[in-house]
């Protein structure tokens, strides 16, 4: 069976977060809403979905990797759990090396906290786009515009917002969409809330019209044409806007920033949308690079099912059914169940047991993992954590993780 989804329509993305900040929320909406869980647990009780190791619903907070597949717009976006707690530094550092984007996500009362500095400064190590979502825009002191200032004097991004709150706190009463120049606006009725895109009014458009300026400026260097015509005043095409976002995002050129609020459902619905438009496909980043075992003749695997089989293993665990699970992200070629692979690490051969998709609250049996998917394999017993999978024949060790050492009992 071919794969299903292209691998121009496969996004491995992470949330990084300060604890608190809404993580466990935004996850279960996303998933709520891209179809895999149809009920929203409640956070308070520990019950949510992504949180299901014990540890984790005993201490209330996210401590282990998990990676969940869900769909939406017709592309496969993986979310590989990134921990928000500074204990947890190495565990953040594994599934960072694996993606290819990522979400910074903050509150808008706390803002950027040592912790998202942290992990920032961990994905700019591995070179991953970010997008930001400043999220709890309804909650009293809520304040984008500072938030947006932190992000750029702390974390020293370009933040560019593509959407700015109209209110904020307990008025909060919808965003604008500066892509778009729409008004999106949430109505409240006994069913629930639901957002309506309405044109802006005269008095909106004063006030986005210099953040529009300030967008198609920070995309300047990536499409001058773009530049030219909003300044001739001449008609910009939506798509043309997105895809200049694109380019600059993937370049790291800006840090495109969203707002909302978790409890609001447009907001993770634009999130979404922003993961599909902006962040980068398996294809749009560089290659893996690897060597030969014991050389250092340089081996590059490619993002294609037709390339040697390559995968990295980036987390073990342990689960209460099956028994030790390899998480993996396939660099190149696909992976089948039952089939032998080469640990290029240790130099042995493995015969790989079943292969599973994960999703947050089950796990789905596949007999292949193509190019760019993430997933979870059994029947490796001496794969550890940072170890390459490959082709026997073609044999390469990707680039191994340089971990830090743990850092033990930080209060935050
Ligand atoms: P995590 O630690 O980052 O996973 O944060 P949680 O998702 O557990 O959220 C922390 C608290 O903030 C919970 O009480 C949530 O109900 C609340 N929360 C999350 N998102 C929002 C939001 O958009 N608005 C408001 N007012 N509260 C939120």
């Amino acid at each position: 069976m071919d794969r299903k989804y292209p691998l121009s329509r496969v996004r491995n993305i992470g949330i990084m977060a300060h604890i608190d900040a809404g993580k466990t929320t935004c996850t279960e909406r996303v998933l709520y809403y891209t179809g895999r869980t149809h009920k929203l647990g409640e956070v308070h009780d520990g019950a949510a979905t992504m949180d299901f190791m014990v540890q984790e619903q005993e201490r209330g907070i996210t401590i282990m990797s998990a990676a969940t597949t869900c769909v939406w717009r017709d592309h496969q976006i993986n979310v590989i759990d990134t921990p928000g707690h500074v204990d947890f530094t190495v565990e953040v550092e594994r599934s960072l090396r694996i993606l290819d984007g990522a979400i910074g996500l903050f509150c808008a009362v706390g803002g950027v906290e040592p912790q998202s500095e942290t992990v920032w400064r961990q994905a700019e190590k591995y070179h991953v786009p970010r997008i930001c979502f400043v999220n709890k825009m309804d909650r009293v002191g809520a304040d984008f515009f500072s938030v947006l200032k932190q992000i750029r004097e702390i974390l020293g991004a370009n933040a560019v917002p593509l959407a700015i709150p109209i209110r904020e706190g307990a008025e909060f009463e919808g965003i604008i969409d500066l892509v778009q120049m729409c008004h999106v606006r949430y109505v409240e009725d006994p069913k629930g809330t639901y957002p309506v895109d309405e044109p802006l009014t005269d008095e909106l458009k004063e006030y986005a019209e210099p953040w529009r300026k300030n967008l198609i400026e920070a995309v300047a260097e990536v499409d001058e044409a773009l530049f030219d015509k909003y300044c001739a005043d001449q008609p910009i095409d939506v798509e043309e806007v997105r895809a200049a976002i694109r380019k600059a995002t993937e370049s790291q050129l800006i840090c495109p920033v969203l707002c909302g609020s978790a409890f609001r459902n447009k907001g993770i619905q634009r999130l979404l949308d922003a993961v599909i438009d902006y962040l980068p496909s398996p294809l749009d980043v560089p290659p893996a690079e690897g060597t030969l075992p014991d050389e250092d003749t340089v081996v590059v695997r490619h993002a294609s099912d037709e390339e040697p089989f390559s995968a990295l293993a980036f987390k073990v665990a342990t689960d209460k059914h099956v028994g030790k699970l390899i998480y993996v992200r396939v660099y190149s070629g696909i992976l089948e169940s039952g089939s032998y692979v080469y640990n290029s690490t240790k130099g042995k051969q493995q015969r790989i047991g079943r292969l599973f998709r994960m999703h947050a609250n089950h796990q789905e049996i596949v007999e292949r993992l193509y190019t760019g998917e993430i997933g979870a394999a059994i029947g490796l017993p001496d794969t550890v954590t940072g170890d390459t999978l490959c082709a026997e024949a073609q044999p390469v060790v990707l680039e191994s993780i340089d971990f830090p050492a743990p850092v033990i009992s930080v209060a935050v």
